[in-house]
């Protein structure tokens, strides 16, 4: 089965296309490279020569508002005699702090280029896709565990653009419900790295999230975390969110695909996530019991926009995937470490 990944390059995209390369899927990455490195994809290549893996890979350096760059890769499939089965959409801009100081950017790469992406598929017949959704859609007030159905609010252009873009992607199969499939799945946090140590997150700049910002004080890129507040309505006082291993969550991504696969028609929203909330002050802990790494941390102000308690309800996931994630949050910590020490500068 032959799947077009855009954004492949990218942090889940580049694990997603490994897993999907070893399980023989045919897999064509469509990546701008403004956010991801080229050596990506050489280590990608690398690990699968060294399983002696035979596999069928194609990258393509394209932006996803170039329609004419995405009708070329979907009418060569055609014409090659192996069209393109299921896209699945990594690609997009994905900062919080960004979205708010570019907006225009945020809707023109999200929204924009997801209209030209189903434009084409649509044109050239291939009628399903997995969407990279996330959990920041939800509103503040939830109550957790959080599940599909709590309200959807989110407070920041990033979120604005993900909800507008499931409303197109729900409209659109609403407009053919005999054709379309389609399934959102809404990210939690996804952290640590390819067992290999081969392929990892590599944030540019100073990272804004806690784990990769943890890596890098291990490392010491950066000389100590601030834990932004110690005073939250949680068990330790500080921020608990849900923790997922990017393999389980690549995992869900062919779980995803295989569902889709076995429907006339669908169109689903998903949660993908652990299903455990850890707090900062736990994952500290984690993060030195299983490295023997010290994290020196501050505590600091709370973050504007932040919420005491977030994990998902997976119990949609487990149920029409038949998905459940394996990796503790130790193994998150021992392969993300892995990643960082085996890579001190990311991909550079
Ligand atoms: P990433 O930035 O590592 O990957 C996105 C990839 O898309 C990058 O390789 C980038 O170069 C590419 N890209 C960006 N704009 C493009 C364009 N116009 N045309 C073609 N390619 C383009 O991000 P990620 O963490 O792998 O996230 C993948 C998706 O998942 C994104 O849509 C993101 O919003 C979503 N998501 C991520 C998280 C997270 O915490 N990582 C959480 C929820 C949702
Ligand atoms: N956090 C922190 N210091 C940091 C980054 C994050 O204390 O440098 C906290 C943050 O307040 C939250 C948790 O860690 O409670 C996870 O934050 P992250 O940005 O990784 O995820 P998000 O809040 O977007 O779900």
């Amino acid at each position: 089965m032959k799947l077009l990944l855009t954004g492949g390059a990218g942090y889940i995209g580049s694990h997603t296309a490994l897993l999907l390369l070893q399980r023989g899927y045919d897999v064509i990455i469509y990546d701008s490279f403004v956010n991801s490195s080229y050596k990506v994809i050489n280590a990608i290549k690398s690990y699968l020569d060294a399983d002696g893996i035979d596999y069928k890979l194609k990258t393509i350096k394209g932006d996803i508002r170039d329609k004419s760059s995405l009708d070329k890769i979907f009418k060569d499939s055609i014409k090659e005699g192996n069209a393109i089965h299921a896209v699945i959409h990594f690609a997009g801009l994905k900062s919080v702090s960004e979205s708010v100081k570019y907006p225009l950017n945020y809707w023109d790469v999200n929204v924009c280029g997801t209209k030209n992406l189903l434009e084409i598929m649509k044109e050239n017949e291939c009628y399903s896709m997995v969407f990279s959704s996330s959990a920041t859609i939800y509103g503040l007030t939830n109550s957790v565990p959080i599940s599909e159905d709590q309200k959807i609010s989110p407070i920041n252009p990033y979120g604005k653009t993900k909800v507008a873009i499931e409303n197109m992607l729900c409209d659109l199969f609403k407009s053919n419900m005999n054709k379309w499939k389609i399934c959102s799945l809404r990210y939690f946090n996804p952290v640590g790295a390819h067992p290999s140590g081969l392929i990892g997150e590599d944030p540019i700049g100073i990272p804004s999230n806690l784990f990769p910002y943890i890596t890098q004080v291990a490392i010491r890129r950066i000389n100590l975390l601030k834990v932004f507040g110690d005073n939250w309505d949680t068990e330790d006082g500080s921020g608990v969110r849900d923790y997922i291993h990017i393999m389980d969550l690549s995992e869900g991504h062919i779980d995803a695909i295989g569902f889709l696969m076995s429907k006339e028609s669908i169109y689903e929203v998903i949660n993908l996530g652990s299903g455990k909330g850890y707090s900062v002050f736990q994952m500290i802990r984690e993060f030195e019991l299983s490295t023997g790494c010290e994290i020196p941390f501050l505590i600091e102000a709370r973050r504007d926009g932040d919420v005491a308690n977030n994990f998902a309800d997976i119990s949609k996931a487990e149920n029409l995937l038949g998905w459940s994630p394996k990796r503790s949050l130790k193994q998150i910590c021992i392969d993300g470490w892995n990643w960082q020490r085996n890579n001190p500068q990311g991909y550079t």
